[in-house]
């Protein structure tokens, strides 16, 4: 690919095809990444990201049905819609091989350099003259979670749009280069995860979320009451050790138990087993804290077999896909934030 190959393609009208494209088929209709620009009543606009995972349809699905609803109808407010990555959802993957992670190189990501980190660097600059109302990222996961969403700043505003899709908000700071982070410069934003890729449930509650942030004039100026959201932190984030491998095997250096995903957004006490691991391997798992260090020993402690928590914490996007363990994480381990205090201290 040529370094200067980093435009943008922008539409002012939906192109052909999209509302029948499946996610697969999306690149004959949308090759590249692009902007996709649709007037409505209200400026400036509701952006709203999709597929920039392309094994994570949801936000195709979501758009597709909030579009049809609104045939002949004008928009309540502008709406950009972010295509993020097409060619990866062609083969239903979460990135092509040669591909960095498209929601790890957005502008203050810590992998910068690629055309691909260029052309987002370019496509936020775009949204920036544009103008924005919100930001919406569109995701689902694997293993077993409630839908949630994600949030990287404690901004009243940014907590009455997580408010919007549900009372389970998580709050982030790593990994940086992540779309919600970057267009929070410009906007309240979050990342929305809509739980399995097949759960038609998280389709039908990310356009409801859509739509109702199109209906919005304005974002209030205070944090939503203090008992209507629970706010995590995400504290660490648990990877496998280069050269390892996951899986529910007896022979993986890391054993799965079938059903792990259970503990999700479970508050696990000190000293609960979470994997186990092989005889052979000694330290198969690492961890990094929010802020980059290594502290793998102040999260977890091997005894025999087993990988235990050393203190309270609770885990999110446990997975048994051997390939998401593999090219992502594990999982990332939170604790609860005292929402009263941050409500009343964010006044
Ligand atoms: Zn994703």
């Amino acid at each position: 690919m040529q370094p200067e190959n980093t435009a943008i393609h922008e539409y002012s009208e939906l192109p052909d095809g999209f509302l029948d494209a499946t996610p697969e088929t999306l690149c004959e209709v949308v090759p590249e990444p692009a902007l996709i620009h649709l007037r409505g009543r209200r400026e400036p606009a509701v952006a709203v990201v999709l597929l920039l995972h392309g094994n994570e349809p949801v936000g195709l699905h979501a758009i597709q049905q909030l579009l049809r609803h609104y045939t002949h109808r004008e928009l309540p407010r502008s709406l950009t819609l972010v295509i993020g990555n097409p060619q990866a959802a062609a083969v239903k993957q979460r990135h092509l091989d040669q591909q960095p992670d498209f929601n790890r190189i957005w502008p203050g990501t810590e992998q910068p350099g690629s055309t691909e980190a260029a052309r987002f660097e370019r496509l936020v600059e775009r949204l920036r003259q544009r103008g924005l109302f919100a930001a919406i990222d569109l995701h689902n996961n694997t293993g077993r979670n409630p839908h949630y969403a994600c949030i990287n700043r404690l901004d009243p505003s940014f907590m009455q749009l997580a408010a919007l899709f549900g009372r389970t908000v998580v709050y982030f700071t790593r990994p940086r280069g992540v779309a919600s982070m970057a267009l929070a410069e410009l906007a309240p934003s979050v990342t929305l995860e809509c739980g399995h890729p097949e759960d038609h449930a998280g389709v039908q509650h990310a356009f409801e979320m859509v739509d109702a942030v199109l209906h919005l004039s304005a974002f209030p100026d205070h944090p939503p009451a203090p008992n209507a959201i629970d706010i995590y932190h995400t504290v660490a984030r648990v990877r496998l050790r280069p050269g390892m491998r996951a899986s529910t095997g007896t022979d993986a250096d890391v054993r799965l138990e079938p059903d792990l995903d259970r503990l999700n957004f479970q508050m696990l006490p000190a000293g609960s087993c979470l994997v186990r691991r092989r005889p052979e391997v000694e330290d198969p798992l690492v961890v990094h804290a929010e802020d980059g260090g290594e502290v793998t020993g102040t999260y977890l402690e091997t005894r025999g077999e087993e990988i235990r928590l050393r203190r309270d914490a609770m885990p999110s996007m446990l997975t048994l896909d051997t390939r998401v363990i593999t090219q992502d994480c594990l999982c990332y381990l939170m604790e609860p934030m005292d929402t009263a205090s941050l409500v009343r201290g964010a006044g």
